[in-house]
């Protein structure tokens, strides 16, 4: 299973529609938190997500409605007995403040919880996947993520049936990079082609950049953050957000599958203007809201 939840859709301040920033991922058993904004464990519960399978937890940056969530979480997942260790990863030099937003009432937490800075490039390894990160543009250190299944190879049925390749040869085939068959030398390659994983990008509060752009290459989904439309781009740039138009170009130029905008400015009541200007530029946009879910 491959699913994607979002669990708040609203920027710096929550309304009655939509909560702090957080995304959920679910993939084959694990799950990751991306971004925990306040009332973080209260949107899991109300969407029926699971907060024990949470392996570890990624935070884009230490602005205040991306974090704070962290500190409730943290002690109902002790109350819960979590015995499993949980990793939370934030930008280099913010460590501190997030071992202060979990331990400053000496609250009683009897599992480990490992606090790590955010390193470029991979962070985080399954067996099918892996969770990597890229520097986004914004007023303070911020990272972007990206989850990615990895490829598989795949036989190509028709050519194998043909040149008599079956059983325990496939194997032999993947182990040796090829095969005798009749005193004929038969390359894996020939019979067999890449498909490519399955990728989601999560780009948190920043200027549009080419960082995002470059990660987000061909990706299934890219989630991004639009604080305004382009009424307000004085505003998106003096304050280092992206509008509509902006996130929209990016999920275009990158050629993604769909493009989802979350991290809206309180302002906007509804979605009439959010989606006329998305749709102007990338047609596959959905308007984030609080529980929209993907299956992949
Ligand atoms: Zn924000
Ligand atoms: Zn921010």
């Amino acid at each position: 299973m491959f699913e994607l939840t979002l669990l708040g859709t609203a920027g710096s301040a929550p309304t009655k529609a939509r909560a702090l920033p957080s995304v959920y991922l679910s993939y084959e058993g694990d799950s990751f938190l991306f971004d925990c904004g306040e009332g973080t464990q209260m949107q899991l519960l109300k969407f029926g997500l699971s907060p024990h399978k949470i392996r570890a937890i990624f935070l884009s940056h230490i602005h205040g409605d991306h974090v704070i969530g962290i500190a409730g979480l943290v002690r109902t997942l002790a109350l819960n007995n979590r015995t499993e260790e949980l990793k939370i990863f934030i930008p280099k030099g913010y460590e501190k403040a997030i071992t202060s937003l979990i331990k400053f009432d000496k609250a009683m937490i009897n599992y480990p919880i490992k606090i790590l800075p955010i390193k470029k490039g991979t962070m985080f390894k399954g067996k099918d996947y892996e969770i990597s990160s890229f520097k986004l543009n914004h007023t303070v250190p911020t990272y972007g993520f990206v989850f990615k299944e990895k490829d598989k190879l795949k036989f190509d049925m028709k050519k194998c049936k043909k040149l008599g390749i079956k059983g325990e040869m496939f194997k032999h085939l993947e182990l040796k990079n090829h095969i005798i068959i009749n005193n004929k030398k038969i390359l894996l390659k020939t019979v067999s082609f890449k498909k490519p994983g399955r990728k989601v990008v999560y780009s948190s509060d920043t200027r549009p950049c080419a960082e995002t752009l470059k990660n987000s290459k061909s990706a299934n989904i890219l989630i991004h953050e639009s604080s305004y439309t382009s009424r307000y781009s004085e505003l998106a740039k003096s304050r280092k957000h992206s509008t509509v138009s902006e996130a929209a170009t990016i999920a275009k130029k990158a050629n993604v599958k769909q493009l989802i905008l979350v991290h809206f400015s309180a302002r906007y009541k509804d979605d009439y203007e959010l989606i006329k200007e998305a749709k102007a530029v990338f047609a596959n946009t959905v308007i984030g809201k609080d529980g929209y879910k993907v299956t992949l």
